[in-house]
This record gives structure tokens, C-alpha cells and sequence, in this order.
């Protein structure tokens, strides 16, 4: 068993050095029938060091990934692994999916979810739902349960009663501290004559220090060699008009193929969608040969950022190789690697 942890710091350029950039990378040399489990709980441009705070989070991302690493340990599927691993965390109010989502301008919670088989390529994913408790779960069912893709909106919530998904009042899903973050910019908002509905994630980021990120998603590889991912979100906090972004779009925020990778996003969904970012790391891979490495860190440190996007993904390969590049100041993250060992924090790691 190998294990290389690489720290890396992009600042070559002069166009990355206002950034801090930054991959985690664990590799493990393949054993008989090895399953693992990454996770994420988004790119964060604007991280707390309330070790409280820290403390929480760490506590729920280890939550979900034993939730999904005993799946995987007792021959489950890696589609079930990253059910399981993203429910805890949109049941967890710590993070932007599920309870504890960012709100729209309405100061309501609108939902976007997607899930990949990388054995099959099926996908299922929904978008700007209102009443799913776990949207990931209704993904599931639209890969498992319909002829679809992608539904959204009311459709989405009528076939989730359909298969009996369990349904909530949208209250369920707003906390007191994102309402009071939608709160802060809508009052800004008011007293700036509100001249535009729209928001912009790195204008948030600045204007408002205390706006929840926090998208989560998930990849796994199982016993049987196949991968899958899967993202959950409330998007963009004070998002106007039906805004959707990159983590219900297959290929953008979100992609698995068992000859390449499985692929979960974080960060402004537009520049995700527009670099059909997690297709683009697997097709480096087929077509380039490159390495889960070489393609997830060039995608984001190279196309995303020169796009001027920010965020960053999970990726893992078939042997279980996980890496993590972001452009942000940090990623919430997780994994247990294919020698059981597990990490959990938030990175770059306060020293
Ligand atoms: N990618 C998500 C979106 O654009 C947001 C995020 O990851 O913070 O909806």
C-alpha cells in the first residue's frame, strides 16, 4: 500500500496567485476487491475557523462516510454508498443541501440533486424542488424509476409522491442563520434600490462574509469495481428567476464512468456548466490518457480558473485514487481510501 499526500501551491502563474490553490491526493495501490468513499462538503471561499464550527462539520462528514463505507464494506453498491453519505449531510443543517440550504431572494429553499452510475452511465437528478427531504434520494429514484433524466419543479415533487418519497413544509429546511443571511442581503439590496435581482458568488463572498456555502457530494468505488457520484445543493444564496446550477447537470456537477472516474463539483455552477467540468476530467482520461490526477487538477487549476470560475471537485478512478483540487480558500472534506484509513477536515487544515 502507497499513500502520497500532495500539497500544492499554484502560485507559478500571475493569474492564480491572487488564488490560493490547493489539491489533496491520496493514493492506494489497489487491493483485491477494494471499496472507498470520498466525500465533500463544499468549496468554501469564505471559511470559519470557529473550531466549534469546525468541530461539527468534521463530526457530520465522518458521520457520512460510515454511513456509506459500511455499505461498501458489506458488498453494497457505491450508487447506495452515496445515498447514504449525502442524506447525513442534508439532514445536517451545517451544510447548503437539504435543512440548513441557502434561500432564494423568495426566502425560500429550492433543491437541486444528481446522481451517476458509472457502470451503466444512467443518471437521475432533479432540480428546484421545494418539498423533497432528500433530494438525493429522489435522484436515485429518477435514475432507478423513470425513463428520465432530469426532472424539476412541481413535476419532480409529483413523481417523488408518486414513489413516495418523504415530502416536508419548505420551513423544514430554513435555518436562523440563512435566514438571516438572505436577511442581510436583502436589506442591502433594499437599501441599494434593489437595481437587479441578480447575485453574483464572488460579489457574495465579499459583500457578505457570513453567506453559507456548503454543496455536498459524494463518490464511491465498490467492491464489484464500479463507481458512482452524486451532488446535492441549494445552489446560490438569494438565486432569482429558477436559477439552477451545476450540481442537478449531468456532466457539469456531476459524472461517473467505470473506465475513467466519478466526478462530484462544487463552486459557481454557471462556470461548471459551461466547462462541462466533470465530463471534461473524464474525457481527459479517455481520450488523453491522462491520470485521475493530472485531469481533475488541470480542469480546475487550469480551465476553471482561467475561466474565472472558483470550486472545486472530488474525483477517484477505478483503483481508488481520490483527488481533490480547488481553487477556493478551502474544502470541506472526507474520505476512507481502500486501506480503511480514514481523513476528515477541512483543507487547507489550520496548523
Ligand atoms: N455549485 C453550486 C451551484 O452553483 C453551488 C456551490 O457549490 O456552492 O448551484
Amino acid at each position: 500500500m502507497r499513500h502520497t499526500l500532495h500539497f500544492r501551491s499554484l502560485l507559478s502563474g500571475l493569474l492564480l496567485s491572487a488564488l490560493c490553490s490547493a489539491s489533496f491526493i491520496v493514493e492506494s495501490a489497489a487491493q483485491d476487491r477494494p471499496c472507498a468513499i470520498a466525500i465533500h462538503g463544499g468549496a468554501d471561499s469564505n471559511p470559519s475557523s470557529d473550531p466549534e464550527v469546525l468541530a461539527r462539520k468534521k463530526a457530520v462528514l465522518t458521520e457520512a462516510l460510515h454511513a456509506g463505507h459500511q455499505i461498501l464494506t458489506t458488498g453494497g453498491s457505491s450508487l447506495d454508498a452515496v445515498v447514504a453519505a449525502i442524506r447525513v449531510m442534508e439532514d445536517s443543517p451545517l451544510f447548503n443541501a437539504g435543512k440548513g440550504a441557502v434561500l432564494t431572494n423568495e426566502g425560500t429553499a429550492e433543491l437541486d440533486s444528481s446522481i451517476m452510475d458509472g457502470q451503466t452511465l444512467n443518471a437521475g437528478a432533479v432540480a428546484s424542488v421545494k418539498h423533497v427531504k432528500n433530494p438525493i434520494a429522489l435522484a436515485r429514484l429518477v435514475l432507478e424509476k423513470s425513463p428520465h433524466v432530469l426532472l424539476i419543479g412541481d413535476g419532480a415533487e409529483a413523481f417523488g409522491k408518486e414513489q413516495k418519497v418523504e415530502m416536508v413544509e419548505n420551513e423544514y429546511f430554513i435555518t436562523e442563520k440563512q435566514r438571516a443571511a438572505w436577511k442581510a442581503i436583502r436589506d442591502r439590496k433594499m437599501k441599494d434600490g434593489e437595481k437587479s435581482k441578480q447575485v453574483n458568488r464572488d460579489q457574495l463572498v465579499k459583500q457578505f462574509p457570513n453567506a453559507n456555502f456548503g454543496t455536498v457530494g459524494a463518490v464511491a468505488l465498490d467492491q464489484d469495481g464500479n463507481l458512482a457520484a452524486g451532488t446535492s445543493t441549494g445552489g446560490l444564496m438569494y438565486k432569482a428567476w429558477g436559477r439552477v446550477g451545476d450540481s442537478p447537470i449531468i456532466g457539469a456537477g456531476t459524472y461517473a464512468d467505470n473506465e475513467t472516474c466519478a466526478v462530484s463539483a462544487t463552486g459557481t455552477g454557471e462556470y461548471f456548466i459551461r466547462g462541462a467540468i466533470a465530463y471534461d476530467i473524464t474525457a481527459m482520461m479517455r481520450y488523453k490518457g491522462s491520470s485521475v490526477i493530472e485531469a481533475a487538477n488541470s480542469r480546475i487549476y487550469e480551465k476553471l480558473t482561467h475561466m474565472g470560475g472558483t470550486g472545486g471537485v472530488i474525483a477517484m478512478d477505478r483503483a481508488g485514487v481520490i483527488v481533490m483540487p480547488h481553487n477556493t480558500k478551502a474544502m470541506n472534506y472526507g474520505w476512507i481510501d481502500p486501506a480503511g484509513q480514514i481523513e476528515v477536515g477541512q483543507y487547507p487544515a489550520k496548523k
